[in-house]
């Protein structure tokens, strides 16, 4: 922290302060300029309340210089950090995993239909919800471990890994022991119970970014799965609510090469939620490829026309396989591969 004295602070108040840096139990280093008088801050304050401090009497501002967050940090942690996926689909590393499949379980013929062609076009993992996060309670809450037993068929069938949601805390002992990633949805981003609680068990964690959140908010909370003893976090981009009405959510692709700067966390996108179009998809699949991607998140139904949640923004099994093809062809620009 750097703490930026008023112009006309007196000796007494940067005493103050210098008390109270020593009470934190850190140290301070003094720069008297000609026009102001600030102190440095010495040692690990990221745990320290610096509203302590901006209440001081002659204390102008308070600046923080580390990132309020440890283990998510790049300053902790230089290297890249990969997160593997069942036995084959790694994330983070020069491949760039396509993780596809409808948005709900929806029965047995279903997810296997769409588990073989996620596979047949070349994707890496399987995706689909068993536990639905719906906005309105009377929509389909998905199948429950029904579905989560279903995934696990399709996983035999194919060996394709499986990504599927826990909403709940009490849930995740049952999703960990069907998924081989659990994902955290937005409407959960925030939901510190749920966070410790993928953070004390073994599975990877697809942590998507809450549609409110800052980017700052957002590695912050990610910090409370790293907190509780989990290092395999994968952030996903899916989207954040702005005025924009076009589309469902506005895709933030910046946020990629601003995560990779802040964390060594890999960052995938999830277009098909950020878009909410189907026919948008493959542009943006392809654009956040090239802004550097680590994987991408992608609704795929056999059928989307009856698809019974977000069919609008499912793609074919056709556009699929189409898009898989475009992509390796982005990623070998980019000396990578998908
Ligand atoms: C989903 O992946 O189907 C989903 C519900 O995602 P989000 O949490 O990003 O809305
Ligand atoms: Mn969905």
């Amino acid at each position: 922290m750097i703490v930026v004295m008023n112009r006309d602070a007196t000796p007494t108040e940067v005493d103050h302060v210098v008390q109270l840096v020593r009470e934190m139990g850190l140290k301070e280093h003094v720069i008297h300029g000609t026009e102001l008088t600030v102190v440095a801050v010495i040692g690990d304050d990221r745990k320290k309340d610096k509203e302590r401090i901006e209440l001081a009497p002659g204390v102008d501002r308070v600046l923080r210089v580390l990132a309020p967050y440890k283990l998510a940090a790049r300053e902790a942690h230089p290297a890249r950090t990969t997160v593997r996926i069942g036995a084959s689909c790694v994330v983070g590393g020069a491949q760039i995993p396509v993780i596809a499949g409808p948005c709900s379980v929806e029965g047995e013929a279903q997810i296997l239909a769409a588990a073989r062609h996620v596979k047949a076009a070349g994707g890496h993992a399987l995706r689909g919800g068993a536990f639905k996060p719906r906005t309105n309670p009377y929509a389909f809450q998905g199948m429950g471990e029904e579905g989560l037993k279903l995934l696990a068929a399709a996983r035999e069938a194919t060996g394709l890994p499986i990504v599927t949601e826990v909403v709940a805390p009490s849930d995740v002992d049952l999703v960990a022991r069907y998924a081989d990633c659990l994902q955290v949805g937005t409407r959960n981003a925030q939901n510190f119970r749920l966070l410790d609680a993928v953070g004390r068990q073994a599975k990877p964690v697809l942590y998507k970014r809450g549609m409110w959140m800052t980017i700052d908010e957002y590695l912050q909370a990610a910090e409370y799965i790293l907190a509780a003893g989990n290092p395999q976090v994968i952030l996903c981009e899916r989207g954040i609510r702005t005025f924009e009405d076009h589309t469902r959510n506005t895709l933030s692709l910046s946020a990629i090469p601003e995560l990779h700067a802040r964390s060594h966390l890999p960052v995938l996108v999830d277009p098909s939620q950020g878009t909410g179009h189907a026919r948008l998809v493959p542009a943006m699949c392809k654009a956040a490829v090239a802004a550097g991607a680590d994987s991408l998140l992608i609704e795929m139904h056999p059928d989307p026309e009856h698809a019974v949640t977000d069919g609008a923004q499912s793609i074919s099994p056709q556009v699929l396989a189409e898009l898989v093809v475009s992509l390796r062809r982005i990623a070998q620009a980019l000396d990578r591969s998908v």
